[in-house]
């Protein structure tokens, strides 16, 4: 696919320089450059700035190492890698951080539009959800993010060894785990997960999950299985969530998604057949819209149907077959 790497969180230049990673030298003269910026992640969030009156920020927050958040867990800071240019981006987690009055309700829901503003940050800072801010942001900006957010959410997850339940350290600024007590290392996770477009002639095949708000429906996704290519895991799971056979299937384009540490794989798969029997336990619903019809969701027009979360593959994959851009 020609534009594959236009999708949200598609790459933006960032150098890794995964050689610093083992060189504590090399990493502590990153930290002490001048140039050098650190993200401050929050419960997943990224911190974020704002113009004023501005409906959604206008991008990533940067703090210097010096500042005391920062400075305060140095020792567990992530290094993201080098922006173009040469500047040292670290990451640190302060989700140790009660705010006064947080609304948990909203932290939990399926669209947290709440923001949270440290006291000992700027006012036009704060806090915020990555899906919800997503498209506000440059690709190199999105692709720090979502590195920091998934990296952050592995080592939360993964505090003992797999191997002999020890507690594990961090190590390699915060590419591996490593366990004191038998010396296993252990590697950051990204669980694959195909999303596909599946068409049968001039109509694409939409589901939609329990819980999801109104309207809203999305191309069909799974993860794939141990021992499994991409290609039997869009056709397994397929037909396990709508009965519909599928024939040749093709790459199109991947997206990390760090919600929590996911590799999306955009597929096409042609379908042959078109009768639809869902399994109620994996979704609640699933149709078959036409060209036309998906013209008028991504206009807003439809009576029932939503469009889809921008940002997300599935726009992005839909836009591209509603535009014939899929090559
Ligand atoms: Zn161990």
């Amino acid at each position: 696919m020609k534009h594959a790497e236009q999708v949200t969180f598609g790459g933006g230049g960032l150098e890794r320089a995964a050689h610093l990673r083992t060189d504590p030298a090399a990493l502590e003269a990153a930290w002490n450059s001048p140039e050098a910026q650190v993200l401050l992640m929050w419960r997943g969030k990224p911190l974020t700035r704002r113009e004023t009156d501005a409906d959604l920020p206008g991008g990533l927050a940067w703090t210097s190492p010096a500042h005391p958040l920062a400075a305060d867990c140095k020792d567990a800071a992530l290094f993201l890698g080098l922006a173009p240019g040469g500047a040292p981006c670290f990451a640190c987690d302060i989700s140790g951080w009660q705010p006064e009055d947080l609304d948990q309700e909203a932290l939990n829901s399926f669209a947290d539009a709440s923001e949270q503003q440290h006291p000992d940050l700027p006012a036009s800072h704060a806090f915020a959800e990555l899906r919800r801010v997503m498209t506000c942001l440059t690709p190199l900006e999105a692709e720090l993010a979502a590195t920091a957010k998934a990296l952050l959410a592995w080592h939360r997850s993964h505090g003992f060894c797999a191997a002999c339940g020890a507690p594990s350290d961090m190590a390699q600024a915060g590419w591996q785990r490593i366990c004191p007590a038998c010396k296993t290392p252990h590697f950051p996770r990204t669980d694959p997960v195909v999303i596909m477009l599946i068409t049968h002639g001039d109509a694409v095949l939409m589901g939609r999950s329990p819980g999801w708000p109104e309207g809203m429906y999305s191309l069909l996704a799974g993860f794939v299985e141990p021992g499994e290519t991409l290609e039997a895991a869009v056709r397994r799971e397929t037909f396990e969530e709508t009965g519909v056979q599928v024939g040749p299937v093709s790459y199109l384009s991947s997206q990390p998604w760090a919600f929590p540490m996911s590799l999306m794989f955009g597929c096409a798969g042609e379908a042959l057949s078109t009768d639809i029997a869902i399994d109620p336990a994996e979704i609640e619903d699933a149709l078959w819209v036409s060209r036309q019809d998906m013209m008028t969701v991504f206009a807003g027009e439809h009576p029932v149907l939503r469009p889809s979360r921008q940002g997300a593959i599935a726009h992005f994959l839909l836009k591209n077959w509603l535009a014939d851009t899929l090559d």
